[in-house]
């Protein structure tokens, strides 16, 4: 049985370089090789030592998720179904911005947190994913664009808004943000990547010692408890009063600030009440708040407001000077949108 690369950080192979007889050195030329060049194979690395060759040839594996389906919407949204080596899959999707691309990717397979209005919650938490999957995918997708778009096939933005809760499988997310960072890995600048959290407070808590300084989304859908319970039950145990103060300690600098997704659902957490709420809730804080229409799935029971009661909260949310977008549903069609995704 090989190990895969795609599991260490820098430090991580330096480690396991050491131990296996090699020079910690060699990890940052392995690193070059295969995330900067997006090479397979070793042999060619200039100053690559025969035993680095050796350990690197008899334990190492470079094996990629395959594509199982894929999926493109006319806005060149891509959904990939990617299967891993024990069977289990996940979706991942790339959205096109000015010729280049997002990468949404998933964190777990399904999810335990159970939010009533997400299809990946319907599933259920099937497992946790490795980190040499969370980055599988990423350079998955980035293969199949430079074999297929090679004059857009650049993803410069990662949201871990796929399947799966990222903060509650923290370890492997942590390590595949490393590598998407590391200058020597995926070389991605850290304020391009987004992570997108139900409140899950035991992965908020790590979150100021040990995560990267990549960005924070908190999915809040309403400012009132008791609605927000209906809609993620985890809000019971960890309720907004202990997130919200916490979240607001992470961004650095100045330009730096919170995501609050507010799903808006019909008749539900979208009247103007609902949107006044909101604002006197996040008045004053980092808040740039990213209002998404909710996308429906098969055998849900919510529905999409209409575009006047979205327009109206966002002008709302606007007059208390917060800024404010409404996220454009992009692969809706091909079900890639948020929330959409199931694997099952
Ligand atoms: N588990 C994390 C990240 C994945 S979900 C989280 O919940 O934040 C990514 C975003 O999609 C979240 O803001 C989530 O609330 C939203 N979402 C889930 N289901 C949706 C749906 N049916 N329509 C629109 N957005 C949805
Ligand atoms: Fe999990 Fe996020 Fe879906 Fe809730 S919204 S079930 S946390 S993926």
């Amino acid at each position: 049985m090989t190990a895969s690369f795609f599991q260490f950080s820098l430090d991580g192979l330096k480690n396991y370089l050491v131990q296996h007889g090699c020079n910690a050195d060699q990890a940052r030329l392995l690193f070059n090789w295969h995330y900067k060049k997006n090479k397979v194979t070793p042999c060619e690395i200039n100053g690559l030592s025969t035993k680095t060759k050796e350990v690197v040839n008899s334990y190492l594996n470079f094996n990629l998720p395959l594509i199982d389906q894929i999926q493109t919407s006319e806005d060149r949204t891509v959904k990939f179904l990617f299967s891993f080596q024990d069977g289990k899959k996940v979706e991942t999707v790339i959205i096109p911005f000015n010729q280049k691309y997002t990468v949404c990717l998933s964190s777990q397979v399904g999810c335990a947190m159970n939010c009533s209005f997400c299809y990946t919650g319907t599933q259920g938490l099937t497992r946790s994913l490795k980190t040499e999957e969370i980055i599988g995918q990423f350079l998955a997708a980035q293969t199949w664009l430079t074999l297929n778009r090679p004059h857009d096939n650049r993803i410069l933005n990662v949201v871990f808004m796929g399947q799966g809760e990222p903060l509650h499988n923290f370890d492997n997310v942590k390590t595949a943000v490393e590598i998407l960072i590391s200058q020597h890995g995926l070389s991605l600048a850290d304020h391009k990547i987004t992570i997108s959290t139900s409140g899950y407070l035991p992965g908020l808590l790590r979150w100021k010692d040990e995560m990267p300084s990549v960005n924070i989304a908190l999915s809040l859908h309403s400012p009132v408890d008791e609605k927000r319970s209906q809609l993620i039950p985890i809000n019971k145990k960890y309720p907004l009063k202990d997130v919200i103060p916490l979240i607001e300690q992470f961004p650095q600098g100045k330009k730096r600030f919170v995501t609050y997704e507010y799903l808006l659902i019909h008749d539900f957490n979208d009247s103007e009440e609902d949107a006044l709420q909101t604002a006197q809730l996040l008045v004053g804080t980092k808040a740039f708040m990213n209002l998404i229409p909710f996308n429906p799935f098969p055998g849900t029971k919510w529905k999409r407001p209409s575009t006047e009661r979205i327009q109206k909260f966002f002008e709302i949310i606007e007059s208390f000077k917060i800024p404010v977008t409404i996220r454009t549903t992009k692969g809706d069609k091909i079900l890639a949108a948020c929330g959409q995704l199931n694997s099952l």
